[in-house]
């Protein structure tokens, strides 16, 4: 089968691989319909963080499922299925606490020495307690309308780690939120404030017009261009000079961290879902001498994964929207580079 490879900084081919197979009698093997490449795989491309030449890309998939392992109760041979970014058995203590992404049997699809999303078949392991089955619901080669895919494949990934940093900064009816990254995290994240949480007015920091129309369109009442500084003060004329209580920081930069922190009005509270791999120490002095709440993790995707998926299909939620680009498997490369110049918010892979 043909899959996504990495090979160093700025270099994915799509090569031969082996085939999925079953290994485990909880496994279950998925062919994929779509797959996407993350801001997070843009972090080995540009070459900040190290990455094993060879290893398989792509965390984020949904597909039919071909194959499953004798121990399989809740998924079977034709089920159209969105799988979480981590699998998980959500049967343990961590995933009992709502916390699938620290489970004691999980992983990372991608991840180096796993297999990834961007290929045509993947091996899922705990496939029971990982994906989660789209019920048939018609038109469609396999029983789901071909238009609602982008927004099904944003559930793997996006749409539910947008809405965590939303859930994470404590916002609810009626409140004001700030948004720092207009990447499809941070959108997720306007979008699950205001649909999910009924937050009233949600400040987005972007400076790319598309990335903003998309926020307003997920409900975003105010877009600030300025960054730094000048973005703290932006936001603090917006919420009468105080800041705000509920800040969504989805970027993971020293950068994106101050600005949170000097955003945030006194006692509010900062839900961060950007992955800090250049944030090594964080000054906690401010936050003390302001009584901020720090709140952040990888996202359990599979706890919102079948009330996202609800809304998906019966509310025409529309996660989907933060895709502008599709390319086949076998173009992969060019997602990438779309991406790392940002020409493309998020790109989408048929294989
Ligand atoms: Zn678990």
């Amino acid at each position: 089968m043909r899959a996504a490879v990495y090979q160093s900084a700025g270099e994915v081919v799509v090569e031969d691989v082996p085939d999925a197979a079953l290994r485990e009698p909880t496994d279950a093997i998925v062919r994929v319909v779509r797959a996407c490449i993350c801001g997070s795989d843009l972090w080995a491309y540009r070459g900040i963080i190290d990455r094993p030449p060879g290893s398989r890309l792509g965390h984020e998939f949904i597909g039919v499922v071909e194959q499953v392992g004798d121990d399989i109760r809740t998924v079977r041979a034709g089920d159209f299925v969105v799988a979480p970014f981590q699998w998980s058995d959500n049967t343990c203590p961590a995933c009992r606490d709502g916390i699938q992404t620290r489970c004691e049997h999980g992983g990372t699809f991608g991840a180096p020495g796993t297999e990834g999303g961007q290929g045509e078949a993947v091996r899922v392991p705990e496939a029971d307690g990982t994906l989660v089955v789209v019920p048939v619901s018609g038109s469609g080669p396999h029983g789901v309308d071909p238009a609602l895919y982008p927004s099904l494949l944003a559930l793997s990934d996006v749409a539910a780690t947008g809405l965590h940093g939303a859930v994470l900064s404590g916002a609810s009816e009626g409140s004001t939120v700030a948004v720092i990254g207009d990447g499809a995290v941070g959108l997720c994240a306007v979008l699950g404030a205001t649909k999910v949480l009924g937050a009233e007015q949600v400040i987005l920091m972007s400076r790319h017009p598309d990335r903003a129309a998309i926020g307003k369109e997920f409900g975003a009442t105010d877009i600030v261009p300025e960054r730094g500084e000048e973005g703290i003060e932006r936001v603090r004329e917006l919420t009468g000079g105080l800041g705000v209580r509920h800040v969504v920081e989805a970027v993971g930069t020293p950068d994106a961290w101050d600005m949170a922190i000097g955003m945030t009005r006194a006692g509010g509270r900062i839900g961060a879902v950007g992955v800090p791999h250049t944030t090594p120490q964080l000054g906690i002095f401010t936050p003390f001498r302001q009584h901020l709440t720090l709140s952040f993790g990888v996202a359990p995707v599979r706890h919102y994964l079948p009330d996202l998926l609800g809304r998906v299909l019966a509310d025409g939620y529309d996660p989907g929207r933060v895709f502008d680009l599709s390319l086949p498997l076998e173009r992969v490369d060019e997602g990438y580079s779309a991406m790392s110049e940002r020409r493309s918010i998020k790109t989408m892979l048929e294989p």
